[in-house]
């Protein structure tokens, strides 16, 4: 039985991918509602193609409260000289742009969390029409695909670049060479704790060269991270041959995340005492953390332990933590 086919995206570019040159311009999605009955959800993106060569699709804001990635490619976008690319480039700093600009992890308007809305529908909210077009639009014009995240407001991370093991063996030492490239200051063999409707995943069926990040977290950017992010996207670009200049490669520490048991979660909610910090190095059944019940004083905090021994890659960002949040990631270095 074969497949009804999918109605057209809803989504009209106001930039023409095909041409050469540059072009800033909007994904117009209409979108009707109470304050606008013939409105539209106008997404930024820039195109910068010169003559033949690979296509590099660039983005961040799939979560819309991580903000390294939206900087470097905001910056990118206004700097990029046409005469230093070969191929073409598509910048979309705020894939998720209802989340982005409402400053939260998934879209105020139908709560859809993008990187778990692959591969989308056209007929869909707005957020799975968005995941839509990156899948039938914006994928299949890509070569290698850069997307940009962080911790967000409730998870801090030690700054890395990662790509995901895959049958495909060819496709993942692609990837793996441009996470050498990007030299973030950490490397990551990356684990999904649930891979269902991921733009990764979806990405990588398609064959596409895929790399992502981690850079940070909290809600926020530092200068530093901001740092990592834009330094890191010129040497992706390099790498793969579409940007001219010279790459500045720093040294990389490369981690893997081997297992489940990388990852440690509350079981019971409270105020965590954070006894570990990013970059320092556990063993199993060490506490990571403390978590003191919120409601009187003078009972036992209960303790999150490490499962494996490993360095501490992410935690819990807020000072206050619920039952099932992920306390800790840990990460073995290689
Ligand atoms: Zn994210």
């Amino acid at each position: 039985m074969s497949e009804p086919e999918l109605r057209a995206s809803p989504i009209t570019p106001t930039v023409d991918f095909s041409a050469e040159g540059i072009q800033h311009g909007f994904l117009r999605l209409p979108y009707s509602r109470d304050d606008s009955a013939w409105g539209s959800v106008m997404i930024p993106v820039t195109v910068v193609k010169n003559g033949e060569g690979p296509t590099a699709l660039l983005t961040g804001g799939n979560h819309g409260d991580e903000y390294e990635g939206p900087i470097a490619l905001f910056d990118l976008a206004r700097t990029l000289k046409v005469e230093d690319v070969s191929g073409r480039i598509i910048i979309i700093p705020a894939m998720n742009y209802p989340a982005f600009v409402a400053g939260t992890r998934t879209s105020p308007i139908d709560k859809g969390n993008m990187n778990r809305s692959f591969p989308g529908r056209p007929d869909g909210t707005v957020t799975p029409k968005i995941a839509d077009y990156f899948q039938r639009t914006l994928l299949p014009l890509a070569d290698i695909v850069l997307d940009f995240h962080s911790g967000g407001k409730t998870l801090d991370f030690l700054p890395f670049c990662a790509a995901h093991i895959l049958p495909d063996k060819a496709q993942e030492e692609r990837a793996f060479e441009l996470v050498k490239a990007f030299s973030a200051p950490y490397s990551m063999k990356m684990l999904e704790i649930d891979t269902v409707g991921m733009y990764d995943t979806a990405a990588e069926e398609m064959g596409k060269v895929f790399v992502t990040t981690e850079l940070g977290g909290g809600g926020t950017a530092t200068a530093r991270s901001a740092g990592i992010a834009k330094r890191g996207v010129a040497n992706v670009l390099r790498g793969a041959g579409i940007l001219a200049g010279k790459a500045e490669v720093p040294s990389t520490q490369w981690l893997d995340m081997p297992d489940g048991d990388c990852f440690s979660f509350a079981e019971e909610g409270g105020l965590i005492e954070p006894l570990v910090d990013l970059g320092e190095t556990v063993v199993k059944n060490q506490a990571v953390a403390r978590i003191y019940p919120l409601g009187r004083t003078g009972t036992q905090p209960s303790e999150v332990l490490a499962k494996m021994d490993g360095m501490l890659c992410a935690r819990h960002f807020p000072g206050l933590v619920k039952a099932g949040d992920c306390v800790a990631v840990l990460a073995i270095t290689v």
